[in-house]
């Protein structure tokens, strides 16, 4: 076993002044001068830190919605072009909320994006890490669903429209309840991917017609 005879460490710090680790060295000769190369490493080792933060930051903030943590759709974008060159089969679901103007107009426009929030939580939280959710619109939510025919698809809606329904958003005290209305669609030969959005849009606007807080996957 090694004596320690003698000691020194640095804090390695991002440029916030945030410790992200700690250099140290153990019986280095003349440790009092080395103390000073000590501090330049821990400098440089810092720097390198933080530029890893800022660059997964950047790059998470071009990729995702600000409010929701979803993906935004210009990734969506490049999810269904890879999704597309691949012979899997995949399925689009296309979620609504149901009288959402309503919902702002009667608890405010905060309130509103909590649910906003909540929802998106609920709908990433009951899919599969392979599956990928994105804010399509204002309140629309475009989620593309791996390897998955139409009627697994439409299950897989069915159980986020029936989460959403037994939700309730606290708003200063006031429960706020929300339904989803949902098309899905499946890949077919022959069908571009906006042709496969806009058939899960059709199926969507079906549902808002025939009552809402529906699934419709014909
Ligand atoms: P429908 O059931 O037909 O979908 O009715 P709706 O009221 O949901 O639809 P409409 O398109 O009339 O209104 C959508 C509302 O969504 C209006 C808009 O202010 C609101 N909205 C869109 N984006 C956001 C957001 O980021 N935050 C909040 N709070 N509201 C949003
Ligand atoms: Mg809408
Ligand atoms: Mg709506």
């Amino acid at each position: 076993a090694g004596m320690v005879k003698s000691f020194m460490a640095v804090p390695v710090e991002e440029m916030d002044g945030s410790v992200c680790g700690v250099l140290s060295a153990c019986n280095v000769p003349n440790s009092a001068a080395k103390l000073g190369l000590l501090k330049s490493v821990a400098l440089s080792f810092g720097m390198f830190c933080h530029n890893r933060t800022m660059y997964h930051a950047m790059k998470e903030q071009g990729e995702k919605d600000v409010l929701t943590g979803l993906y935004n759709r210009r990734s969506m974008d490049k999810f269904l072009a890879a999704a597309m060159s691949c012979p899997n089969n995949f399925s689009i679901i296309m979620c609504d909320i149901d009288d959402f103007k309503k919902v702002n107009d009667t608890y405010g426009h905060k309130s509103g994006d909590k649910v906003l929030q909540a929802i998106s939580k609920i709908i990433v939280s009951s899919l599969r890490e392979d599956d990928f959710v994105c804010r399509w619109g204002g309140e629309e939510i475009l989620i593309l669903i791996s390897g998955t025919s139409l009627n697994p698809a439409a299950m897989a809606a069915e159980r986020i429209r029936s989460q959403v329904e037994k939700m309730s958003v606290d708003s200063d005290g006031q429960a706020i309840k929300c339904t989803l209305t949902i098309g899905v669609a499946e890949r077919s030969e022959g069908k571009s991917t906006d042709d496969i959005i806009a058939l899960a849009d059709e199926r969507l606007y079906k549902g808002k017609r025939s009552g809402k807080n529906r699934v419709v996957e014909s």
